[in-house]
């Protein structure tokens, strides 16, 4: 569970983020959905403790993310996970990741076959399509096994099948109990996706409620 306890982030040019407040339950798909600029990064930086709050605070599990013993393996992060050295191999990147997180080779082995990149393992990063990429980062995200996956703007991009190819695995791994949320500015896409939604926008929370009461109230 990730909670969200009025968290705010003040930059000199104004306010990201504003006494923001929300919890994200395990189990279901939550969608974190406001226009660009709404401050979704920001939040989701800061649940990563890759940004300081001004103020209030971001817990996953009830710690801080600094706290966590391993947290690759309590929290995977697209954000995080997407920065490969474009002349890396799939599998050395991946081989990589996992040697400097104390997980073993078999752990790669499985999440090249989750994400349908086992044909491309010997592939250059920089060879790789978007789609692709995208594949590759979460694949990274899934190494540790986490709990707790955060995408932000995950299908930003993707041709139809990656993004019903995002869809379906986020679905599927909050439907392993997993804690899982989605960032979107595209209410469409996040109608198919999550089936809890918080709804942001000028850093405020202006919703948190079930998709389908949303969506028939607009
Ligand atoms: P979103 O992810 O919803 O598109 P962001 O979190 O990226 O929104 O941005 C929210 C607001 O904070 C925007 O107005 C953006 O310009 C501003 N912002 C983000 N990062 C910085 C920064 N490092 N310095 C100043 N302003 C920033
Ligand atoms: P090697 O393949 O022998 O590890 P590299 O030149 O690829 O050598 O990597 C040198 C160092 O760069 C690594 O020891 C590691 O600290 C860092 N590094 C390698 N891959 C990545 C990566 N994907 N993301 C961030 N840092 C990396």
């Amino acid at each position: 569970m990730i909670e969200v306890n009025h968290l705010t982030k003040r930059y000199r040019g104004g306010t990201a983020v504003d006494d923001l407040s929300f919890r994200v339950e395990p189990g279901r798909v939550t969608g974190f959905l406001g226009p660009n600029g709404a401050g979704k990064s920001t939040t989701i930086r800061m649940i990563l403790g890759l940004d300081r709050p001004t103020a209030g605070s971001a817990l996953v599990g009830g710690r801080r993310y600094a706290e966590l013993k391993r947290p690759l393996t309590v929290v995977g992060a697209l954000a995080e996970a997407s920065d490969v050295h474009p002349g890396r191999r799939v599998r050395d990147h991946l081989l990589w990741l996992a040697r400097s997180n104390g997980l073993g080779r078999q752990r790669v082995a499985a999440v090249l076959d989750e994400t349908g990149l086992a044909g491309a393992a010997g592939k250059a990063a920089r060879t790789l399509s978007l789609g692709m990429r995208q594949r590759l980062g979460i694949a990274a995200a899934l190494l540790g096994d986490p709990g707790v996956l955060i995408l932000d703007e995950p299908v930003n991009g993707l041709d139809p099948e990656g993004v019903i190819w995002i869809r379906n695995l986020a679905k599927r791994l909050a439907g392993e109990g997993r804690t899982v949320l989605v960032s979107s500015h595209l209410m469409s896409e996040m109608a198919l996706t999550a089936s809890h939604l918080v709804v942001i926008g000028r850093g405020r929370l202006l919703a948190d409620l079930p998709t389908d009461e949303f969506v028939s109230a607009h």
